[in-house]
């Protein structure tokens, strides 16, 4: 039974009771005719307060229910978020990214825009609180996305996949850091999407904070393997790992200082 949400107070509580939130419901699509659907929907594309882009302060606020569609054609994301204004672009389809949110893309845990938020340091409005992207538990709904306006010198995001469109990637990786006197500063390294876990990579970040890209040569690829790579032991796991190192360490070394 899909209900519509009537309030934003009335969405909050009904998430809060278990009913599960409905956007642009494309993830719906590629359910299996095998998987029952879900007892409950609460359809919020109504809720005028999930919508459009504004300048707030130091932040920009991307409301729940803005499209990939609209992601793509804001002017102030491609000049201040490139890299996600480019990753918007690379989801799905074309009929598809006029449906699909950055709040459902968000909520998936496995979506493309995740790494590439967390790069950004991007927190969620959750309730009127701001939370962690990593933190998928304590959310509820999801009414924003706020990313600081931090000027970054080098933007960085990359989906591997086994073939062109059409698939989840097999891993999507995306890095932001300021270029100051000659060295990176604030690095930030993300990886996500498909069976990734989505997380940024502390030790890789602090071994660049030490050193520069050319002087961890060959180590910084292999420290960016090694720590997403954990103690996984599976083939899928660790090719994942060794593309998305090697994405990274390529990016940092090109855009080096
Ligand atoms: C053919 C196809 C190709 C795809 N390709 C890609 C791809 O390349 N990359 C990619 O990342 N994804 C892809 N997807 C997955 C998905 O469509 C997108 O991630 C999309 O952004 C989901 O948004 P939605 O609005 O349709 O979410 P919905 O399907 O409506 O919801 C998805 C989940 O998020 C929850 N949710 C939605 N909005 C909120 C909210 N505001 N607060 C809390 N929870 C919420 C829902 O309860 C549900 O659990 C693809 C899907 C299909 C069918």
């Amino acid at each position: 039974m899909i209900t519509r949400a009537l309030t934003l107070a009335h969405a909050h509580a009904e998430v809060a009771e278990g009913v599960i939130p409905g956007a642009g419901l494309t993830l719906a699509m590629s359910r299996g005719a095998d998987t029952p659907p879900p007892a409950r929907v609460l359809d919020i594309s109504t809720l005028s307060e999930l919508r459009g882009i504004t300048k707030e302060d130091a932040h920009l606020r991307i409301g729940a229910l803005v499209t990939m569609q609209q992601l793509r054609e804001s002017e102030i994301v491609r000049q201040v978020l490139p890299a996600l204004s480019q990753m918007a672009g690379e989801i799905g389809s074309a009929p598809l990214r006029r449906l699909a949110t950055i709040g459902g893309n968000v909520a998936w845990g496995a979506g493309d825009l995740v790494p590439v938020l967390l790069a950004y340091r991007a927190k969620l409005l959750c309730a009127g609180a701001k939370v962690s992207i990593e933190a998928p538990q304590r959310r509820g709904l999801i009414e924003a996305v706020c990313i600081p306006l931090a000027p970054f010198a080098l933007t960085f995001a990359e989906k591997a996949g086994l073939r062109e469109s059409f698939s989840p990637s097999l891993i999507t990786v995306a890095a932001t850091a300021r270029i100051n006197d000659g060295k990176l500063h604030d690095v930030a390294l993300a990886v996500g999407g498909g069976a990734e876990p989505p997380r940024r990579l502390p030790s890789s970040e602090t071994a660049l904070a030490a050193d520069t890209p050319d002087a961890l040569g060959g180590r910084l690829r292999e420290v960016i393997e090694h720590e997403i790579l954990g103690v996984e032991t599976d083939e899928r796991a660790r090719l994942r790992a060794r593309i998305a190192a090697n994405l990274l360490a390529d990016c940092l070394r090109e855009n080096r200082p």
